[in-house]
C-alpha cells in the first residue's frame, strides 16, 4: 500500500493518468493512519456491539452527532437489549424518539428487532445480505453494521462518503443517483483492506464529516488523502459533489389549538400510518382560521368559551413540506369535548409523545 500512494505521487507529477481502481486503493493507508490518530470519541465506538451500532446509526441518519448522544444514551438505558426492544410498548418506543424526528425509524427499529428474535436467534444476523432483510435497513447500514460490529468487508457508503469519493475521483455524476451509490459500494468493496473493514469505512465517514465537509470549504490542507484528490488538485471542490435541485416543499397552513380547561388540555392520537403515525398533537385544522371561526371548525358550545388568546406563529420544516402555522389558546368553562383526550398539563411531557413539529405551542402551556 505504501508503495502505491508514493507512486501515484510520482506518476501524478509526471502528468500520467490513473485508473480510478488505483487512486482508491492508494487511499487505503493514509486514510487507515490518520482514522487512528483522529477518531473521535462517540459512545457508540466504545464497545460496538451489533445493537449499539445499529440503534446509532438508525439515529445518525438525518440527523447530528451531538443531537444524537443524548438520546443514544437514554435509549441504552431504556432497552439496552435487542429482546427489549422486540417487546417495547409502541409508546415508550415513541417517546424515547421524541424530538429526533422521522418516527417510521424508531417503528422500523422494533419491528426489526422482532424478526430479528423469530428468525435470526434473539441477534442481528451476521451477514450483509440478511441484513438487509430486515426493515429500515437499506445498503448503508447493512455495511456499516456488518463492517463495524462484525468485521465483513463491506463498504458503507452515506452522503460523506459520496461526497468525499465524488472529490477524490472528480467525479461529476449526480449523487442522488442510486446507480452512482451501487457502483461506489462495488468499488470500495473491493478496494478497501479486507482485514480493516471497520476502520475503513469509519475513517472514510469521519474524513466527510470533519474535513472534506459538507457547506464551506474542505479542510484540504489537513486531509490524508490530498496528496492525491483530483478535485484538491484542480480546486473544483466547491462544484462537487453534483446533486440535483431537489423539488419545493408543499406548503401547508394550519391552525394549531391549545384547548383548555382548569388543568388539562386537548390532545388527539394521529392515525396510525402516514406522517408522524401514531403519535400525539394539539387540535388542528387547515388553514389560518379567524378566532370566530374556531368554535365551528373544532366542535364547540360558543357559550363555553371564556377566552380566545392567539399565539405566535411557527414554521416546521420536514424533508417534502413545510407547516406554517397559527394558533390560538382557547379556554373553555366547561369540561373539553368527549373528541379529545383531556389530559393534565403537567403529566403531558413525561406520558405523550408530541412531535417537534408543535415545539412552538408545547413551550406555551401554563
Ligand atoms: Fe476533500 Fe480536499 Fe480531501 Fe479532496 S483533498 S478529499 S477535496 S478535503
Amino acid at each position: 500500500m505504501k508503495d502505491l500512494y508514493g507512486k501515484i505521487q510520482i506518476l501524478e507529477k509526471q502528468g500520467e493518468e490513473l485508473d480510478e481502481i488505483s487512486r482508491l486503493k492508494a487511499m487505503n493507508r493514509p486514510l487507515l493512519t490518520w482514522y487512528g490518530e483522529h477518531a473521535r470519541q462517540l459512545p457508540w465506538r466504545d464497545n460496538p456491539t451489533p445493537y449499539r451500532v445499529w440503534i446509532s446509526e438508525i439515529m445518525l441518519q438525518q440527523t447530528r452527532v451531538e443531537a444524537v448522544k443524548p438520546y443514544f444514551h437514554r435509549f441504552m438505558e431504556a432497552l439496552p437489549e435487542l429482546s427489549l426492544l422486540a417487546e417495547v410498548e409502541e409508546e415508550t418506543l415513541l417517546k424515547l424518539w421524541e424530538g429526533l424526528g422521522y418516527y417510521t425509524r424508531a417503528k422500523n427499529l422494533k419491528k426489526a428487532a422482532i424478526t430479528a428474535m423469530e428468525t435470526f436467534g434473539g441477534q442481528l444476523p451476521e451477514s450483509y445480505e440478511d441484513l438487509l432483510t430486515l426493515p429500515g435497513i437499506g445498503s448503508y447500514t447493512a455495511g456499516a453494521i456488518a463492517s463495524i460490529a462484525f468485521g465483513i468487508p463491506v463498504a458503507a457508503v452515506d452522503g460523506n462518503v459520496l461526497r468525499v469519493i465524488s472529490r477524490l475521483l472528480e467525479s461529476r455524476e449526480d449523487i442522488l443517483k442510486p446507480s452512482l451509490k451501487k457502483s461506489m459500494e462495488k468499488k470500495l468493496t473491493l478496494t478497501m483492506p479486507k482485514d480493516r473493514a471497520s476502520e475503513f469505512n469509519q475513517g472514510l465517514i469521519e474524513i466527510g464529516a470533519t474535513v472534506c465537509i459538507p457547506n464551506g470549504q474542505p479542510k484540504c490542507g489537513q486531509c490524508p488523502v490530498n496528496a492525491i484528490c483530483l478535485a484538491g488538485k484542480h480546486h473544483t471542490y466547491g462544484e462537487i459533489p453534483v446533486k440535483t435541485p431537489k423539488k419545493k416543499r408543499r406548503i401547508e397552513q394550519k391552525t394549531v389549538l391549545l384547548l383548555e380547561h382548569g388543568d388539562h388540555i386537548a390532545i388527539i392520537k394521529r392515525p396510525e400510518s402516514g406522517l408522524l403515525a401514531s403519535l400525539y398533537e394539539f387540535p388542528n385544522c387547515e388553514g389560518w382560521l379567524e378566532g370566530g371561526q374556531l368554535a365551528e371548525e373544532f366542535g364547540l358550545e360558543t357559550e363555553t368559551v371564556i377566552k380566545i388568546e392567539p399565539l405566535e406563529k411557527a414554521v416546521h420544516v420536514f424533508s417534502h413540506v413545510e407547516w406554517h402555522m397559527t394558533g390560538y389558546r382557547v379556554t373553555l368553562g366547561k369540561e373539553l369535548p368527549e373528541m379529545y383526550l383531556e389530559v393534565e398539563k403537567t403529566s403531558i411531557r413525561e406520558k405523550y409523545p408530541l412531535p417537534n413539529a408543535f415545539g412552538a405551542y408545547i413551550r406555551l402551556i401554563k
